[in-house]
């Protein structure tokens, strides 16, 4: 079990930067620094044409790398709908105001300016696997050789939520963003002793910490300005799926009514009332967090064939068992690993080691090695951190928690809140820049 003292040395190691088996160990250079100057390497030999669609956790780290370790004879286009890109993680922090919207956008221009990707502004809706070309909203089209998907997760329609209207009332604040303001502002608007109400689907969903972090810094920003109001969280998983022992703490500190194996039968958004196997909850703000799939370009292209919901992926390389040429990284593909950025940022690498190795005529790496990590705020000014390595299993084919690697925070302090602001730099910096 990994202590406090030997978290940041994993993280370090094995996480940010360095995914093992990347193409050459060039990950080893330290890209972090916002001075650093990247070398794009003309001599490597490797031509290809990758399209990636999604620049966010997984997308923009594996447009960077593509480039940064295949060099100029690698084309990379990268298709992203949104112009910056919303951090999702931190964005629990813009709840209790002590971080702002604008603190968690991201733009491009260094991967433009000193990798090379070629960012094009826009919806992908089409992908012809035979002609190994995409189409996108506007009418244009994008022709690969290999072809990266990272579009992140679409949301269920919870029955009395398929409208704006309703949606508008009731946000998930699951994609940060526009709804991550509207739940501030109705948090805000509470009055003391006011019901804040919240629900999580089953796993798998995005950041297994993240809703039970999103409960406790809630909860302790209405214990400090609105005294008197609770918070209930309805959680459709058996028990606490991620930090059970610092979340049972922040609970208990904050008040926090924590009921198990809830399962939503409806939403009613004019009272705000969510109505379930386990009666009828109430709250001055409701905060349902609907079950995930992969984003629309993955379920509308065949691609799900994972429940429907998922891409199952060779993880040595990310291709698509159902589509050869395709690769499917982040929270859109079927993997043992977490629906995590952190994940996603080394899946990416491990991807653009694959498709480098496959431009140039080698083998895929056997032996690839991810790092996941996560710290999670507990108060507005202590958090708890979670760390596990995942290594390749040959007989199961998947990637498999190495028990020695794996732990977690004993109880949340202050420094790790600031550790975990230096953790979330490095890693969005070794993302976007
Ligand atoms: C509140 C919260 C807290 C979190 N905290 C943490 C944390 O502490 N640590 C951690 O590791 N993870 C955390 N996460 C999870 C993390 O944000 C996700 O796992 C991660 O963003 C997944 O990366 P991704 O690249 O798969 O998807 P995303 O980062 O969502 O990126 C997908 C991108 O694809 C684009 N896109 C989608 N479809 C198309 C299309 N058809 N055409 C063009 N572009 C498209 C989208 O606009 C988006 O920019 C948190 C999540 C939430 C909601």
């Amino acid at each position: 079990m990994v202590k406090r003292r030997d978290f940041i040395k994993w993280a370090g190691a094995t996480g940010i930067g360095f995914a093992a088996g990347a193409f050459d160990m060039l990950a080893l250079a330290d890209t972090k620094s916002s001075s650093f100057v990247p070398v794009i390497p003309t001599n490597t030999g490797i031509k290809g044409n990758v399209v990636v669609i999604g620049g966010g956790m997984a997308g923009a780290t594996v447009a960077k790398y593509l480039r940064y370790w295949g060099g100029t004879g690698v084309t990379v286009t990268l298709i992203e709908r949104d112009s910056t890109y919303a951090s999702n993680i931190m964005s629990n922090l813009v709840l209790n105001g002590s971080r702002t919207m604008s603190s968690l956008q991201y733009g491009y221009g260094k991967l433009a300016s000193s990798y090379g990707v070629k960012i094009v502004k826009g919806d992908v809706v089409g992908i012809d696997k035979v002609g190994r070309k995409v189409a996108l909203a506007s009418g244009a089209s994008y022709a690969y050789d290999r072809l990266v998907i990272a579009p992140g997760v679409d949301f269920d329609i919870i029955p009395g939520l398929e409208t704006a209207a309703a949606q508008a009332k009731v946000p998930h604040a699951w994609k940060a963003g526009p709804q991550t303001t509207a739940l501030r502002n109705m948090i805000t608007a509470m009055p003391s002793g006011g019901v804040f109400v919240m629900t999580i689907p089953a796993k798998p969903y995005r950041c297994p910490p993240g809703p039970y972090e999103r409960a406790c810094v809630v909860a302790d920003w209405l214990k400090r300005n609105r005294p008197g109001s609770k918070v209930i969280v309805l959680d459709a998983n058996p028990e606490i799926i991620a930090e059970k022992h610092s979340f049972e703490e922040g609970f208990a500190l904050n008040g926090v009514t924590y009921v198990p194996n809830v399962i939503i039968n409806n939403v009613d958004a004019s009272t705000l009332t969510v109505n379930t196997n386990q009666g009828n909850f109430r709250g001055n703000v409701l905060n349902v967090i609907p079950p995930h799939r992969a984003g629309k370009v993955i379920t509308a292209n065949g691609l799900a064939d994972a429940g429907g919901k998922w891409t199952n992926v060779d993880v040595l390389s990310y291709e698509a068992k159902v589509a050869p040429g395709i690769h499917v990284i982040g929270d859109a593909s079927a993997t043992t690993q977490p629906k995590a950025g952190h994940i996603a940022n080394q899946e990416a690498k491990v991807c653009a080691d694959a498709i480098l190795r496959m431009f140039s005529g080698r083998a895929v790496d056997q032996a690839p090695v991810t790092n996941s990590a996560c710290y999670s705020p507990i108060t507005f000014e202590t958090a708890s951190w979670l760390t596990v390595t995942f290594a390749y299993d040959p007989v199961s084919q998947t990637m498999k928690a190495v028990p020695a690697s794996a732990g977690e925070a004993s109880a949340r302090s202050k420094d790790n809140f600031e550790e975990m602001n230096k953790w979330f730099t490095a890693l969005m910096g070794d993302t976007f820049a």
